[in-house]
């Protein structure tokens, strides 16, 4: 096997927009050193705006005093021009040394324009969907003060139960590395300095989506293999990308919890990768050591953190507090402080507040504009899955007579999705299902009937809502989940439709008459319940601001549906974990073998599996191509890439989108390999009749995997792979390529 250690400090020279000029390191330099310990640990320092959710450090006095007395390096949850503005002035204008401070806000998939969820935005399968997201949230956010979004989320999952499977790309490590690279370059731009960009965090360090049993906070048990083949390359690619930031997760990484955990942050972040910029904690992570069982107390907590390598404390105040004890008694060290204080210092640096720390009021964006709303509007129905389409029910023709759209999201503005902030939510809620169907056909009678709530077991409305459907010539039902069921702290034991949404399904079911389902949700559904007795399927997940007109758009056929799953569905909560890029056991799954790695009672396939999704149009794909059937591993280690190419053509009747997928098996080797691996895609848009051919290189990266040595041993073995090329992780295996 040919082994290399992979230098990886050179990749990650990429990300230089976090660094300063020279002249400005000089600055940063000559500022450290007027620095007192308690100004140094201020930077370190970073309270929340409004929120009271941490006792003892929430009030805006408390961050207004602190600001004043130069001991507050940042401050989570401020909103608008006016008050960073204010809050900039005091520490500007009042505190010693007059450095600014950085303004943080969770910016996740939108501040005034909603953004289709990130999950949703992953199964566009077009990283340009969640660069267009950061665009837009920048060009916002930034106009309003924020400097720094806590963005993108890159914590891979198997766990649909776990709520914040909402906030991630799914659950394969490639096309969540994708995403988090083009939503990192979308919020940076190629620097900071025209002020319409925004600092991403890449988050959360790390293995977050490994919550046993996805309870959210909940341990993980990793092995080095799996949290560097699985866990970990999203956040290797966010820093070749260039994030300014990272922040810690929640959870323990095989005994050790991440916020302490030295051989993450500093071995592998901050030494392995040569990350130059800071970690910030996640919440109170700090002072969550000591329930963790970890740290003794506060100021073991703040030793702890700091020596592994966090940088800036949110929220919890332990390192501004027992800092200077610590420090005296050799607890922690001073260059380490001052190593972090650096890293702080020359983001704000990066980003001119020592040149301009405010904003023009007058320039502040205070809604969403036409354009805006026209890019999320494109986002969402790009994002959109169509799951079944029985006969041909969609699209739906505009010059049908009456439409009743039914269920509990049928007109509700709440589709915006979790994280959404605050104050945009309040001002402008989603452009409803229901409005936009009547706005869609104009001449059609459309009657709406809530049929019941989306929670509640309450089925009174039920019979109206069958009643609608049978004067109706098609009914849609908008039903799922309410956002408040996805996002953080939103785990569930039960992902199958809350409440009596089901029943009401059944219902118009038994009326005989035509229905489409439209899922919004912030998960993956078990829906095998009544997935038969429904002839039509959309998966909208929560599209956002212009949710209504999306879905719209794809009900009535003038945006065909082109996204695909980026998570396996399953069949029953049993199931779980059930995803495409499981291993291999010594009894693979054959039909009619008992003794196989499967229950009883489920078939071993998921309900959907990854990659998955339907077209209004056909797609024919002919046999994919190599441009050389052997490669030798020291070619591949120089950067030589072998290509896979694929005609594709659109049999079908309208123009539409194909994503062709190609998949990667290493047969044998030293460490058991996924049954299969995404190492290529692409979306492409054909008119009906028109071909192209689609080329997907495969490069060491894509080969070579990572070994179970905690020093990073990256792998490229010799030997045979397997290429599979289709429009969904079942793609059949059609290539071979053998590396000598
Ligand atoms: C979440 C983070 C978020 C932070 C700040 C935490 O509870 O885990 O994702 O960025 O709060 O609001």
């Amino acid at each position: 096997a040919a082994t290399t250690r992979h230098a990886t400090a050179a990749s990650a020279a990429r990300g230089a927009s976090v660094r300063p000029s020279a002249d400005a390191d000089g600055k940063v330099r000559a500022l450290l050193a007027r620095m007192t310990l308690e100004e140094k640990l201020g930077q370190l320092q970073q309270l929340p705006w409004s929120w009271d959710l941490n006792p003892g450090s929430g009030s805006t006095r408390d961050v207004e005093d602190a600001a004043r007395a130069g001991r507050l390096g940042s401050v989570l949850s401020v909103f608008g021009a006016k008050t960073t503005n204010e809050l900039q002035r005091i520490a500007v204008e009042e505190s010693r040394l007059g450095i600014p401070l950085l303004f943080g806000l969770d910016v996740i998939h939108g501040f005034w324009t909603n953004f289709p969820i990130p999950l949703a935005q992953a199964s566009s399968f077009d990283p340009r969907v969640a660069r267009t997201d950061a665009e837009t949230s920048a060009r916002e956010a930034r106009s309003n003060g924020v400097h720094w979004a806590f963005a993108p989320m890159m914590d891979v999952t198997r766990e649909p139960r776990w709520g914040r499977v909402a906030e991630g790309s799914g659950e394969d490590p490639y096309l969540t590395s994708r995403f988090a690279a083009a939503k990192i370059e979308g919020y940076q731009g190629s620097g900071y300095a025209d002020k319409r960009t925004l600092a991403a965090c890449a988050k959360h360090f790390v293995a977050y989506g490994g919550a046993e049993g996805g309870r959210d906070y909940n341990t993980v048990d990793v092995s080095e293999s799996r949290l560097r083949n699985l866990h970990l390359p999203p956040f290797k690619a966010a820093v070749e990308a260039g994030a300014a930031t990272v922040m810690a997760s929640f959870n323990t990484i095989s005994g050790v919890p991440a916020h302490a955990n030295a051989h993450t942050l500093t071995g592998i972040l901050k030494k392995e990768w040569g990350f130059d910029g800071f970690v910030v904690s996640d919440y109170a992570g700090v002072r969550e050591l000591i329930a963790h069982g970890f740290a003794e107390d506060g100021a073991d907590a703040a030793r702890l953190a700091l020596n592994a390598g966090v940088d800036m404390e949110m929220t919890s105040t332990e390192l501004r507090t027992h800092g200077r004890k610590l420090l005296r008694a050799g607890r922690i060290d001073r260059r380490r402080v001052d190593d972090a204080v650096r890293r702080v210092l020359r983001l704000k640096h990066a980003l001119g507040l020592f040149d301009d720390p405010y904003v023009d009021e007058d320039k502040a964006i205070d809604g969403p504009t036409a354009r805006s709303r026209a890019a999320a509007r494109t986002a969402a129905a790009r994002s959109m899955v169509l799951l079944k389409n029985d006969d041909g029910l969609l699209p739906l023709k505009r010059s049908v007579g009456s439409i009743a759209v039914v269920g509990p999201f049928g007109d509700s503005g709440d589709l915006l999705g979790t994280w959404a902030v605050p104050q945009s939510a309040r001002r402008y809620p989603s452009v409803t299902v229901l409005d936009a169907v009547r706005e869609a056909a104009p001449g059609a009678k459309v009657t709406y009937a809530r049929g019941v709530g989306p929670r509640g077991r309450d089925v009174t409305g039920i019979g109206a809502a069958v009643a609608a459907a049978k004067a109706a010539d098609v009914t849609v039902a908008v039903v799922g989940e309410p956002p408040a069921m996805s996002g953080e702290a939103a785990s569930r034991s039960d992902i199958s439709l809350p409440g009596a949404q089901e029943e009401l399904i059944t219902a118009l079911a038994a009326t005989g008459k035509p229905f489409v389902v439209v899922l919004v949700n912030g998960r993956p559904l078990t829906i095998g319940g009544w997935l038969g007795s429904a002839p039509a399927v959309l998966e909208a997940w929560h599209p956002g601001t212009e949710a209504g007109h999306a879905v719209a758009d794809v009900l009535f056929g003038t945006v065909n549906p082109g996204g695909k799953l980026p998570v396996s569905f399953p069949r029953t909560v049993g199931q779980i974990p059930v995803h495409y890029n499981h291993e291999s056991t010594g009894r693979p799954y054959t039909a009619g073998n008992a003794y196989t790695s499967t229950y009883l009672d489920l078939p071993p396939t998921p309900q959907f599996p990854f990659g998955f999704g339907l077209s209004y149009t056909t797609f024919e794909l002919g046999a994919p191509k190599l441009s050389r059937g052997s490669v030798a591993a020291r070619a591949l280690g120089r950067g030589d890439t072998v290509e896979v190419s694929v005609p594709v053509r659109n049999t079908g009747p309208r123009e539409g989108d194909e994503v062709v997928q190609l998949y990667v098996r290493d047969v044998a080797a030293s460490i058991t390999q996924p049954v299969r691996r995404l190492r290529g895609f692409r979306r492409v848009t054909l008119r009906p009749g028109d071909a192209t051919t689609v080329r997907l290189p495969l490069g060491k990266d894509d080969l070579g995997f990572w070994s179970n040595e905690t020093t990073g041993e990256f792998r490229l073995e010799k030997g045979t792979f397997e290429l599979y090329v289709g429009t969904d992780s079942t793609a059949k295996a059609e290539l071979t390529l053998t590396v000598t």
